[in-house]
């Protein structure tokens, strides 16, 4: 891949961070950029992180202003006021924002095609509780045919952790030699909590996948 550029869509996070740490072994550190976006996360931290993991990973990183999105949704991962569920009464979790991945992969789209970049990864995965539509396979092949013909060009939508349990997400990261780097400097927190609030979906999905492959992989 000598020379191929890609676009990692990246907001700090122990998903993201790992397709960017696998896109630098890929594709070079000079061949690898981010794209974060700032749509009024619950809490400033998790951008916080992705501008330090960026910067001490020597990667640029770019930030795209989505907080329009606040005005179509009513969401507890953006509205401090709701508690964040996981309830089988609804099909989601409450922290579903419709659209983003979608919104997320077109403006990342739209700006990859100035960078001449085909490849855009996202570290979206259908193995896990989530169950989110945006985040399946076929929405992400869908989305690759439209934003191809949108705008007459060859991306490359690239999903490496889409079969992936998160213990095996942090296999990867420790194969890459970076399991105690994405323990200690990536934030999955719903609630905003540094080190992790231990309760959040988020926190058990990431604790538990841990604990599972620390347990298999000695
Ligand atoms: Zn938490």
């Amino acid at each position: 891949m000598q020379n191929r550029k890609a676009l990692v869509i990246f907001s700090g996070g122990q998903d993201s961070t790992t397709c960017l740490l696998q896109a630098i072994a890929d594709y070079g550190r000079e061949n690898v950029e981010t794209i974060s976006f700032q749509y009024g996360q619950r809490h400033a931290i998790e951008l916080e992180k992705a501008k330090w993991i960026a910067e001490d990973l020597g990667v640029k990183q770019t930030v795209i202003d989505t907080s329009v999105i606040k005005q179509t949704t009513n969401n507890a991962l953006i509205d401090d006021s709701q508690e964040i569920t996981a309830t089988k009464e609804t099909d989601y979790p409450n922290t579903f924002v419709d659209g983003r991945n979608m919104l997320f992969l077109l403006l990342a789209g739209c700006y990859a095609k100035q960078q001449d970049i085909c490849d855009i990864i996202i570290g979206v995965c259908e193995t896990d509780f989530s169950g989110y539509p945006d985040c399946r396979d076929i929405f992400i092949k869908s989305m690759n045919v439209s934003m191809n013909l949108a705008m007459d060009y060859n991306f490359n939508l690239i999903t490496p952790l889409m079969y992936l349990t998160k213990a095996q997400t942090w296999e990867m990261a420790d194969k890459l030699g970076y399991l105690d780097y994405v323990r200690k400097y990536t934030h999955t927190c719903y609630y905003g909590v540094d080190g992790g609030c231990g309760k959040c979906p988020s926190c058990i999905l990431r604790d538990n996948g841990l604990t599972d492959y620390l347990s298999h992989s000695n």
